[in-house]
């Protein structure tokens, strides 16, 4: 089974609509999908109002968790905690903050503004984050994303050591973008092993740490 909670659609720069994409996850024997378009203040609403939708009416014909979510991409640091908690008023259940990747210009303290905030769920691709960070997430119960994306890819064997460090709990997903993104079974375990992590971690990443996140969700998801 695969797991995955960060991927794009059309209501953002992903190219397939959102029920498409759901569609596709469905074949690649998906158990759960999160749709996390980009968003900041202004195209929030209307994003998460759409996901929500979209998601419920895959749910109830598919054997898919498909779970709405939101990621606060390139926003002021200053406006990262109380979007965060917007996107939860409005009903995203899961929260990803656009992390500090080494190849966008993301600004400083993203990271350590997304770590702090009770409404973030996922820090993704954190780029150089540090362990003081990779520790707040530990004691925040904020997942760290191993990323399978090109470029924000690059700095998974740091983020795989520092989260076994400090006991913060990693995920693996895609940010597909388009099907072609999406994982497979055996490609997850690679990208998991490539990052230097053993196969006792590639099991917690892929079953428990996952499971732990849907145990969060509404119970009548
Ligand atoms: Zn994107
Ligand atoms: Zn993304």
């Amino acid at each position: 089974m695969v797991y995955d909670f960060h991927t794009h659609t059309s209501l953002s720069d992903g190219v397939l609509s959102p029920i498409e994409l759901i569609r596709r996850a469905a074949v690649n024997n998906y158990a759960a999908i999160a749709l996390t378009d980009h968003a900041a203040t202004g195209t929030m609403e209307r994003i998460i109002r759409e996901t929500i939708e979209v998601c419920a009416l895959a749910r109830s014909y598919w054997n898919i968790l498909a779970i709405p979510g939101i990621e606060l991409t390139h926003l002021p640091v200053q406006a990262i905690a109380e979007t965060a908690k917007r996107a939860k008023e409005l009903g995203a259940l899961i929260v990803v903050v656009h992390g500090e990747t080494i190849i966008e210009p993301v600004e400083k303290g993203t990271n350590l503004a997304a770590l702090q905030s009770p409404h973030v769920d996922l820090l993704s691709h954190p780029g150089l984050l540090t362990l003081e960070e990779a520790q707040l997430a530990a004691v925040n119960g904020i997942f760290l994303e191993i990323s399978a994306r090109k470029g924000h890819s690059l700095t998974n064997g740091l983020i795989a050591s520092l989260a076994q460090r400090a006991g913060a709990k990693l995920l693996l997903n895609s940010d597909a973008h388009s099907e072609q993104d999406l994982l497979t079974e055996s490609l997850a375990d690679a990208i998991i092993h490539g990052a230097g992590l053993d196969d006792g971690a590639c099991y917690q990443i892929r079953n428990v740490n996952p499971q732990a996140l849907i145990e969060k969700l509404p119970a009548q998801l």
